[in-house]
This record gives C-alpha cells, structure tokens and sequence, in this order.
C-alpha cells in the first residue's frame, strides 16, 4: 500500500535544474490583480507562502490590496529525527521565521494560525475546509491563494483541495501556487495544466525583497549540523528554482 503522507517525488534527489527552467522559451498570461481588493494567503507549511508567492504578495500590499496569511500547520515536522531541533522548537521557530520574512515583503497584518500536525493535514482535510468555510468570505473582490492540487506532497495537495471545498462554499475565487512542482515536473510536463498559468513579473526591488525574505528561514535554507536528519529542506538548488523573476498560479 502507498504511504500516502509521503509525497510523490524525492526531495533528496536534485530535481529539475534552475537552469532547464530558465532556458523555456514559455510565455505566461499576465495575472491582472486590478479586481482584487484582498488576498488570503492559505500556506500548509511556514515559508510556502513566501517561496510560491512573496513577490505577489509584497506587489499585491504596494498596491493597496489587503494580504493576510492562513497557516495550516506550524511546521513541526521538517526535521524528523533530528539530533539539533525538536518538533516543538519547529513550531516555535518557524511561524516567527515566517513572520520576519513577511515583514520584509510588507505584509504587516496577523496571521491565522489553525495548528495543524505537520505531515498530517489529509487525514483532517474536513477540519480544514470547515475552518477555512469561517476564513474564505468576503465577496468577488477577495481571492484565496493555496498550493497547488496537484503539487506532490500530500499537506499542499490536501490544504489545495479544503481551500476548493471551502471557497465552493463561499463564493470566492481560488488561484492555486506550485511549490514542489518545480521540483518533479519538467517544461511542457503533461501533468502540469499549463493552459490556466498566469504569470507575476517580479521587479527587481520585489525580486530583491523576496530573496531577503528566504533569508529568514533558518532552519529550512542550511543544514543544522551534519547529521543527515539535519541538512538543509531548501538547499541553495532549491531556493534557485522558487527565486526566479516570475511567479506562476493557476487559475
Ligand atoms: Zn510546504
């Protein structure tokens, strides 16, 4: 039987370079964000936020538009079984790593925090759309964004598809961010539906943001010690790939 809290691809392995990436010669529908008044951000982990869509929510705040996160889980489980960091010093740490990187994107405003078990998101997905149907509300005007259904690990898939319920609940629009897909898929990827990818330029003084931004996390970007639990969940081929001067979100 498929351990289905195991995502679909390995994140040991080094994935699809920046470099195959940069090299497609793809054309991104612009994303036109003038019908947007408010944003709510949902992130199953603290840092999907900012590596899926910082430069669009540091442009969204520049444009008067309100940005508010809703955090699924706090992260606990990036560093099981290691010497260094326990899950309870994740949780602690992380939802404030998250918090210094939005401050440096302009996103000022309080988060949602639910508290969900990291790694265990699908087994709650009815909790989760039932407390999102509470957070998803405000009109055509207000969009949620949320990882992508298809992203390859089971808490972004699950937090993808409450954010679905709920919103089909409420009426609002949802527009889905990719994380993990860089990583698996390639260019032109059959399983990728590239035909509702809408791009976000990113400025240089945006771009420059986001990067300080992942500066932030600490515990995701180095390795904290040598033992093999303790190396880096976004090493710096990683970081490449999520630090390009365009966003993508289906919508
Ligand atoms: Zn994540």
């Amino acid at each position: 039987m498929v351990d289905d809290t195991t995502p679909t691809f390995d994140a040991s392995e080094l994935g699809t370079p920046e470099s195959t990436w940069a090299a497609w010669d793809h054309t991104y529908t612009p994303l036109d964000l003038s019908r947007c008044r408010e944003l709510i951000v949902v992130a199953p982990h603290p840092d999907d936020e900012v590596l899926g869509v910082g430069g669009l929510m540091s442009a969204a705040v520049a444009a008067g538009i309100e940005v508010t996160l809703v955090a699924v889980t706090d992260g606990g489980g990036s560093h099981a079984g290691s010497p260094t960091i326990s899950a309870e010093q994740l949780i602690a740490e992380r939802p404030e790593e998250s918090r210094r990187a939005l401050a440096v994107l302009g996103v000022e405003t309080e988060p949602v925090r639910l508290g969900f078990d990291d790694g265990d998101v699908e087994s709650r997905e009815a909790d989760l759309a039932h407390a999102l149907t509470q957070l998803l509300t405000g009109g055509p005007g207000t969009w949620c964004l949320t990882t992508w259904r298809g992203d390859g690990h089971p808490d972004h898939e699950a937090t993808a598809r409450a954010c679905l319920t709920a919103a089909a609940r409420t009426g609002i629009a949802v527009l889905e961010y990719p994380v993990w897909m860089w990583h698996w898929a390639h260019p032109n990827h059959p399983d990728v539906p590239w035909g509702r990818a809408f791009g976000i330029d990113l400025d240089a003084d945006v771009l420059a943001a986001k990067r300080a931004a992942v500066r932030e996390f600490a515990t995701q970007i180095a390795p904290l010690s040598d033992h093999p639990a303790d190396r880096a969940v976004l090493p710096p081929h990683v970081v490449d790939r999520l630090l390009r001067p365009v966003e993508v979100v289906f919508a």
